[in-house]
């Protein structure tokens, strides 16, 4: 990895996803050590090659964050949306906590998406930013701080294929059962669902049904960004289902899957949506 100086680092969003409540993102890394076979970021134009650490990264928030704040721009902060926050990495360069303490020095909101245990070393952070943070108007009532991981199959088998460096799904729900325990607005993001691995309505019911027994406070459930690493994954591992991939109707499978999904998150009584 090699370290990188960056110009800008708060990404400021047009529009809020109403999922992700992504009014700013913010990045610590480039790339991704976790080397996911699904991740959408493979092939866009915010995916690299080679992984770099952003540096100069807290500076660069500093003043950035210092203008938003002064103009009460106030929004929540997506860590991250295209690299994990928690990569090994961060237990030595540690941008990620210097830029948790910048976000909650201007007490701004942040939804921190990982897959990793060691958001639980920033649990003093995350418990200061829900207590002292200001939410935009039109999201009052919500918890300031979110912490969301990402699981894509409860397979322990299939999760060391498709997420080869992810700590296994059964340690993401350990860790976000310790976010709840001390006392974080923390859930589960289904999210990619892999069609014909880990889709089935079973499978997703055992999400949900697990979700809430470790105590999830939300479920998000959500499909898959094809791309051609996705395909070479499966020409590799499950050569059968290429043609079912390309068979599949995107769009009256995912209205399937929401339709699913709502059902599911109603009948285990547990919410769909961080609000
Ligand atoms: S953890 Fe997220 S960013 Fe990293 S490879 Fe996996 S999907 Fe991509």
């Amino acid at each position: 990895m090699r370290e990188v100086k960056v110009k800008t680092i708060l990404n400021k969003h047009k529009k809020r996803d109403e999922w992700f409540l992504d009014d700013y993102s913010i990045n610590p890394y480039y790339g991704c050590s976790f080397n996911c076979v699904y991740c959408y970021i493979k092939g866009s134009k915010y995916g690299r090659e080679e992984f770099g650490i952003k540096i100069n990264a807290p500076e660069i928030l500093e003043k950035e964050i210092r203008i938003r704040a002064r103009k009460r721009e106030y929004g929540f902060i997506v860590i991250s949306s295209s690299t994990e926050p928690y990569m090994p990495i961060e237990k030595d360069y540690k941008i990620t906590r210097k830029l948790l303490k910048i976000i909650a020095k201007y007490r701004f909101p942040v939804n921190v998406a990982t897959k990793s245990t060691l958001v639980l070393r920033d649990i003093d952070l995350l418990k200061e930013i829900d207590k002292n943070s200001i939410l935009p108007k039109d999201l009052k009532g919500m918890r300031k701080a979110v912490v969301s991981f990402s699981i894509s199959t409860l397979d322990e088998k299939l999760a060391k294929i498709v997420e080869p460096m992810a700590p296994p799904p059964s340690k993401r729900l350990e860790t976000m059962k310790k976010c709840k325990e001390e006392g974080l607005f923390a859930g589960i993001c289904y999210i990619p669902v892999l069609p014909f691995l880990s889709d089935s309505e079973e499978q997703i019911e055992e999400m949900v049904k697990i979700a809430k027994e470790y105590g999830a406070d939300f479920v998000l459930i959500g499909g898959l960004t094809l791309n051609n690493a996705y395909y070479k994954f499966l020409e590799k591992h499950f050569p059968d289902l290429v043609p079912k991939y390309k068979e599949l109707n995107q769009k009256a499978y995912l209205m399937k899957l929401e339709k699913l999904a709502n059902e599911l998150c109603r009948k285990y009584k547990i919410k769909n949506s961080l609000m």
